[in-house]
């Protein structure tokens, strides 16, 4: 089956034949998934008897899983035809190192960055991978720009991994128990929002900010961190 990784853009090309002897307008849809979420929707024409390649701009879903692709196309209101694809697609999530959330070194591979986590930094919570969907968000209302990561945690206290752009307003966390001790994949999110304070909600101003990064273990009421304020190399633009 074919592989592509969570939230790639791919053009996907299906032929398609108007076997009639009219032209018509169609719309075509691709939909990924078992509840048929409609991945593309692109406009197009063929004359009588007309076979063309239909080109559909498609950004990858953000979850992981194997997904039927069904292809319907449509005239006007009615459905002309609904086909699934001979082969469902894989998504699978490869995700870049993060640098070292102690010292800022960098890496090219996750296994080197573990190896050096292990000799540099033994028995500490840190972040072993970010992927960060989409490279700006629209600023103010509910907005929100997918990041997966991955965390690795050394006992099995309670962790929360933060994200943030914007002072510490705009946080958006992972709450992980190590039990057990390991790796383990969360999904966050940063805000075209915040919350302060003295001054409510607020719309983050425009601009290119560095995502940060911090890690606090919570004993009981106390709080004790690990890590805070680290630039995880990562940019996002606020529009
Ligand atoms: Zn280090």
């Amino acid at each position: 089956m074919p592989q592509f990784n969570a939230g790639e853009s791919k053009v996907a090309k299906a032929p398609i034949h108007n076997l009639t002897g009219k032209a018509f307008d169609y719309t075509g849809l691709i939909y990924m998934g078992t509840d048929l979420a409609v991945m593309a929707e692109v406009p197009f024409h063929l004359n009588a008897g007309e076979e063309k390649q239909v080109a559909f701009p498609i950004t990858m879903p953000s979850v992981q899983g194997t997904y039927p692709v069904h292809i319907g196309v449509f005239s006007g209101e009615q459905n002309i035809a609904l086909y699934r694809a001979a082969e469902d697609v894989i998504i699978v999530l490869t995700m870049p190192p993060a640098p070292c959330v102690y010292c800022g070194g960098t890496f090219s591979t996750e296994a080197e960055l573990i190896t050096h986590m292990g000799t540099k930094h033994p028995g500490k919570p840190y972040l072993a991978s970010i992927q960060l969907l989409q490279s700006s968000i629209v600023q103010g209302g509910y907005n929100a720009a997918l990041v997966n990561v991955r965390v690795y945690i050394p006992d099995g206290s309670y962790y929360q991994f933060h994200l943030y752009i914007y002072n510490d307003a705009c946080a958006s966390a992972a709450y992980i128990i190590g039990n057990p001790a390991g790796f383990y994949e969360a999904s966050m999110s940063i805000l075209g929002y915040g919350v302060a304070s003295g001054q409510g909600y607020f719309f983050i101003p425009a601009g290119t900010y560095p995502v940060y990064a911090s890690c606090v273990r919570v004993v009981g009421y106390e709080l004790q961190w690990l890590y805070r304020g680290v630039d995880t190399g990562l940019t996002i633009r606020v529009v």
